[in-house]
């Protein structure tokens, strides 16, 4: 059985103690653990099989450095804006690894793209017209793919993403009729293959193995309609980590197997395709803490706040308010300022059921409610794990007027 991957010492991230982290840079902040995330990655390419690719799902988290790390790490990044398309390239990531999937892309976007050369994944008809006209209008070719809205949905997802109406990618069922009509896009589209994404933040490797081949079938299903052989088939990703106490890390076992037969069998009947997954917080999620430092502890009517100089307008997601259905607390620790050598996991006599709260004038800003913390004073540090995905750039940084926060990739 998969365990925990939340890190045992909570003192020390990335090889250094936190205490001396927060002395070094000031709270509040993120820090990320390169070896972290070169380890994920050298874990997940020896799960799978050699011909699957691996794509970092850039909106995780595009801290700079921490995208020139993943330049040379994956073998192609998945964006979802202008803005992103240029930390790719700032980042040294060349356009043919790159490719620009996303809802609502403006003219000005897909001009852009185009001019990258970069590969679009058309989200609807409408915008492979918008995309032929420019690259028309241009006289320039445009590398397209689509995304598939698939009728199945990947079961037990934190973030459904397909089965039924959405916003994303293009019904399966329109697919056939636009796939044999391409030539009506003119002759600047370029058909480069499928992307195919069912959901996010799943645990279940039985589930993701099984919307995998869903979507292998149905990416079959769909070629034989294609003006030309499918050279990218993107087969989504969906990759969870585990951030709640039920929860455990994902078994990568029936992944493997399931990608494993769908490589062998795409290498006789795909044969120009090239195969890749899209990951997000799976490679990094687990790579990130987010500390905060505890200005003011209260206590209101028997209840413990301790008051931290961080919250939600930095991390959303550890408030629940980035689309968690049941708030859940995030791994948390205490770090005390004064004795952080004393202080370890099996020193419970001096816990305390403490709620940590943010600076923000919501009740909506807690960071974890009702929790068993080691006794903590103003002074000591608060430390929330897990916080490598959807941390900084997926919060609202501007509410309050506080100062925006610092990260480091240590
Ligand atoms: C958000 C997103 C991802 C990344 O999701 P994670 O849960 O972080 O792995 C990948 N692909 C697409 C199309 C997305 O929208």
């Amino acid at each position: 059985m998969p365990t925990l991957s939340f890190p045992h010492d909570a003192q020390h991230f990335g090889g250094q103690p936190i205490a001396q982290l927060a002395a070094a840079h000031g709270t509040p902040f993120y820090a990320y653990d390169s070896q972290r995330i070169i380890q994920r990655i050298a874990d997940l390419r020896a799960a799978l099989p050699r011909s699957i690719g691996i794509h970092y799902a850039i909106k995780a988290n595009p801290f700079p450095p921490l995208l020139r790390l993943m330049a040379g790490q994956v073998d192609g990044v998945d964006i979802a804006s202008a803005g992103e398309l240029e930390l790719a390239l700032q980042a040294g990531i060349v356009p043919g690894r790159i490719s620009f999937a996303g809802p609502g892309k403006r003219d000005s976007e897909l001009a852009r793209a185009l001019a990258a050369g970069v590969l679009v994944n058309a989200e609807s008809e409408g915008e492979l017209l918008r995309l032929a006209a420019i690259a028309q209008e241009r006289g320039q070719a445009a590398r397209v793919a689509l995304r598939v809205n698939p009728a199945f949905e990947l079961k037990g997802s934190g973030m459904r993403m397909g089965g039924g109406p959405r916003p994303f990618g293009i019904d399966e069922e329109m697919i056939p009729g636009l796939l044999a009509g391409w030539s009506r896009f003119g002759r600047h589209l370029e058909f480069a293959g499928l992307h195919i994404f069912a959901g996010s933040q799943n645990l279940s490797g039985e589930s993701i193995a099984a919307a995998q081949h869903a979507s292998y079938q149905l990416a079959l299903r769909l070629a034989a309609f294609a003006p030309t052989p499918i050279k990218t088939l993107n087969l989504g990703g969906g990759f969870g980590i585990p951030y709640f106490p039920h929860e455990s890390a994902l078994d990568l076992a029936p992944i493997s197997k399931a990608l494993s037969e769908i490589a062998a069998d795409a290498a006789q009947r795909l044969p120009h395709a090239a195969l890749h997954l899209e990951l997000g917080r799976y490679l990094v999620g687990e790579a990130g803490i987010y500390v905060t430092r505890i200005i003011d502890k209260k206590v209101s009517r028997g209840h413990t706040y301790l008051v931290t100089d961080g919250g939600l307008n930095h991390h959303l997601a550890a408030s629940g308010n980035f689309g968690q259905v049941i708030r859940r607390n995030y791994p948390v620790a205490i770090i005390h300022a004064h004795d952080a050598q004393k202080v370890g996991a099996g020193n419970t006599a001096t816990t305390e059921c403490s709620s940590v709260v943010g600076p923000l004038c919501t009740p909506l800003d807690l960071l974890a409610d009702k929790v068993d913390l080691p006794r903590a004073e103003p002074g000591d540090l608060c430390v929330i794990f897990q916080s490598g995905a959807y941390g900084a750039s997926a919060s609202p940084q501007g509410f309050l007027s506080h100062p925006a926060v610092l990260e480091v990739l240590l």
